[in-house]
């Protein structure tokens, strides 16, 4: 049974879902990578704080608590963002460093970035960062081995396999609920994979991301209520924050890139105002704990909270906001 203490849930929604955000900027897509090479990526506008901005109101509006996984590469250059979606009372997780996909690293490269993007955040926001999805969800069979470096890392959960047949990630016929998943070690870790509905035998992403903006909100709708009511578990909806920026420059990338990064931008925030009024959400570090996968009691913060960052180190490597 499910914590039932929130004063005005919708009716349709019976379980915790988790709502995540991947924060990270348009240019650190990999869609668009072909034509945005990753030494431009310090010159590039970023867009990032005002669609973060923007994500928190609509969040607040429907007093719904998220997670956000933050790229280490924009957490510094933009630690005042980090520390206001915290403040926000959000749950700050790591979403790697260089948004490199984990099976195209070594063990040792995974760890080093991993490790840094972890500790700058924890800096940032005072105290421990439990939760970790990986660039384009890349933990796939080739790259378990990404689960003992988490552990190592003292991650307590992941959310980075996705349980289907996709060109870049996936492992179809992976566990689909939310479960503690073995590393080679034999060790264990929290997990929430991504969630897929089945549509005529067919698995279909529909929880977030292109697959949100590009079905039709009923489809999207049916596909999430099957999840929680037909196989009685939690989904796990992600979306990032240039999902809802239509002002962003458009990339010269082939067709079916810009099908992917570009269909219904204009149509995401009407369509995330009635997802978060039909399920219910909270963070995934909520869902897990409420599922018994993490331990229940609040341990003290790790890391010693640190002084406010000092303007210089604020301002260093932020650029016009536009
Ligand atoms: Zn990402």
């Amino acid at each position: 049974m499910e914590g039932n203490d929130s004063t005005h849930r919708p009716r349709a929604a019976r379980q915790q879902n988790a709502f995540t955000v991947d924060v990270e900027d348009y240019f650190h897509v990999a869609a668009l990578s072909s034509a945005i090479p990753r030494d431009s990526w310090g010159s590039r506008e970023l867009r990032v704080e005002a669609n973060v901005e923007r994500l928190l109101t609509i969040l607040s509006d429907h007093d719904v608590q998220a997670t956000f996984f933050v790229l280490g590469w924009l957490a510094e250059r933009t630690p005042a963002l980090v520390q206001r979606i915290a403040a926000a009372g959000h749950e700050i997780a790591c979403h790697g460093y260089s948004h490199q996909l984990v099976y195209r690293q070594t063990p040792q490269e995974f760890r080093e970035e991993t490790v840094r993007a972890k500790g700058f955040l924890e800096d940032t926001i005072g105290h421990a960062v439990h939760g970790y999805r990986a660039a384009s969800f890349s933990v796939t069979r080739q790259s378990l081995w990404a689960l003992d470096v988490l552990i190592d890392a003292g991650f307590r959960y992941d959310s980075s396999i996705f349980p289907i047949h996709h060109d870049l990630y996936g492992i179809p016929g992976a566990t689909p609920e939310p479960h503690r998943v073995s590393a080679p070690s034999g060790r264990t870790l929290a997990e929430f994979p991504m969630s897929a509905a089945s549509y005529l035998g067919v698995q279909v992403p529909v929880s977030g991301g292109g697959y949100f903006r590009i079905l039709p909100y009923w489809l999207t709708r049916a596909g999430l209520t099957q999840i929680n009511e037909r196989r009685g578990r939690p989904f796990a909806f992600y979306l990032h924050p240039w999902e809802l920026d239509t002002g962003q420059p458009r990339i010269k990338v082939g067709a079916f890139s810009r099908f992917r990064h570009y269909t219904n931008l204009s149509r995401c925030e009407a369509r995330l105002r009635r997802v978060l009024k039909d399920f219910a959400f909270t963070s995934m570090h909520a869902a897990l704990e409420q599922r018994g996968l993490l331990p229940l009691e609040r341990e003290p913060a790790t890391r010693p909270r640190l002084a406010p960052l000092p303007a210089a180190a604020l301002m260093q490597g932020r650029l016009p906001a536009g």
